[in-house]
């Protein structure tokens, strides 16, 4: 690999060379990416069980077919959103035009997690691109399977002083922080964004932090009992629980607990049978570390399903722990895998101040019937974003900006909001000459009157 700034440089050659202004050739490219992906299907299915044992249906539906159907959004509407907006003109500007230029931000640094490797590595490039920008790419060391597809699959498509990827661990990610990006789109903990954070008001860059945090899910007494249960387990145990909008905790009302747990306990054993941490298409815990710290979570309550694990593999059948403490370590940081603490409530005053109590979370979750308490719910709490009466699916969708709020994270991607992220928007007046008010001027005598009657 060449050196970091010789990389960056190249970039910035690349950039000012204006090879990524065209709209077309931002299309062209995207074409390719969505095409080279397409030939490389088997190859990123079999380094993502290799890197985190998910199987064929989790790693099309949450990796490779998300980031196919982003492309596919982008592309249709690139055209429209590239081109320069004409707005109104106040009256103090009469005679002029007033124009936005969509203008790209230069030289992009995309750092990515591990845990959907894949879809948070290309997701930003695709805005990126699409805005046009050039993009260092640097993935975690936690999934190599993963960033050698990536590294193959990205020399195919771009040329390296476009789009390059920078593999290895924080010693890397600290080196690129050093250099002079435009921008800088991280995707990780709460604890690295301060750094990046850090490093990027240094040189006054502007960053995109996507994080995570602790995401409740509300379960009141007239919730359809079945459809939730199924909806939690596919939630929080997609990817074994490694997900940043993830269920962290469930919040049930008292009077179902025991309908919900065991509701949940039925669809546990159906989606991924009576001993799911032998099941070889359940999510494996990413290494020996994070093994380690969720085992040890589960002496912070009694489990009322689950608690099992298989060492070889690093899994963790999915579980459900009662008569936890609030004060308790896995209720004091994101759990990130399928551990799921559960606390009853006897009224949904209890349930707002008990989330109100905690930095505001990436996701949340409320299932009901009652549009009165999910009113209650969305109007006085603050969250990055969520559902009513579902689990994830928020986050699957191009129309809807997808970011964090408070500690959960800065900006949002996702669709238009990902070419908007990437992209400065430029404010030009075009001024007439074919007259000029002199009341702005000093030397104007009825000026200031004047002006008094217009802006008020
Ligand atoms: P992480 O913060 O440990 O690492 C993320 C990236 O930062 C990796 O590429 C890593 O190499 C790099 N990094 C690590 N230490 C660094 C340092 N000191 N300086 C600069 N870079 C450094 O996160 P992770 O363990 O890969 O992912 C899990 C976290 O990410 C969870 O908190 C989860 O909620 C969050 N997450 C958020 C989203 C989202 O979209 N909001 C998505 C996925 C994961």
């Amino acid at each position: 690999m060449n050196s970091i700034p010789s990389i960056v440089r190249s970039h910035q050659a690349f950039f000012a060379a204006g090879h990524t202004k065209s709209i077309d050739s931002r299309l062209d490219v995207l074409k390719k990416l969505k095409h080279t992906i397409k030939a490389y299907e088997a190859d990123i299915t079999a380094a993502l069980y290799q890197d985190l044992h998910k199987s064929e249906q989790e790693a099309y539906t949450t990796e490779i077919g998300i980031v196919l159907e982003e492309i596919s959004f982008v592309m249709k509407r690139l055209k429209k959103w590239a081109k320069p907006k004409r707005v109104k003109t106040p009256l103090t500007h009469i005679g002029s035009k007033s124009v936005i230029f969509p203008e790209p931000y230069g030289t992009v640094l995309v750092i990515a997690p591990w845990n959907y490797p894949l879809q948070l590595a290309l997701s930003p490039l695709i805005g990126a691109i699409a805005a046009g920008n050039t993009v260092v790419l640097k993935p975690s060391e936690y999934t190599p399977a993963v960033s050698a597809v990536l590294s193959a699959l990205i020399r195919d498509v771009f040329p390296g002083d476009y789009v390059a990827l920078a593999e290895g661990g924080p010693d890397i990610s600290t080196a690129l922080l050093q250099q002079p990006f435009d921008y800088i789109f991280f995707t990780g903990s709460v604890a690295v964004g301060k750094v990046v954070m850090e490093a990027a008001a240094k040189q006054l860059i502007p960053v995109t932090l996507e994080l995570g945090g602790k995401s409740p899910c509300i379960v009141h007494k007239d919730a359809d009992i079945k459809l939730a249960a199924k909806r939690i387990v596919f939630g929080k145990f997609t990817n074994a629980g490694q997900t940043c909008i993830a269920p962290d905790y469930l919040l049930v009302h008292e009077d179902i607990k025991t309908e919900l747990t065991e509701e949940m306990k039925r669809v546990i054993g159906e989606f991924y049978g009576l001993q799911p941490e032998l099941n070889p298409s359940y999510g494996k815990i990413v290494s020996e570390r994070h093994y380690q710290r969720l085992l040890s979570f589960l002496k912070d309550g009694v489990a009322l399903i689950g608690g099992q694990a298989d060492h070889r593999h690093h899994k963790i059948a999915p579980t459900i722990l009662d008569q936890v403490t609030d004060d308790s370590p896995v209720m004091q940081e994101e759990i990130f895998g399928p551990i799921l603490p559960l606390f009853a409530y006897r009224g949904i005053d209890e349930v707002i101040e008990k989330v109100k109590s905690r930095p505001k979370p990436l996701a949340l979750y409320v299932f009901t019937t009652n549009q009165t308490i999910e009113r209650e719910i969305i109007e006085n709490l603050s969250f990055g974003g969520g559902c009513v009466n579902d689990t994830l699916m928020h986050v699957a969708t191009p129309y809807l900006p997808f970011g964090g709020v408070g500690e959960s994270g800065i900006g949002s991607y996702h669709g238009f909001d990902s070419f908007n992220t990437f992209t400065h928007k430029k404010s030009v007046v075009k001024q007439t000459n074919r007259f000029d008010f002199a009341f702005r001027y000093p030397s104007s005598k009825n000026g200031l009157r004047l002006i008094r009657k217009i802006l008020k």
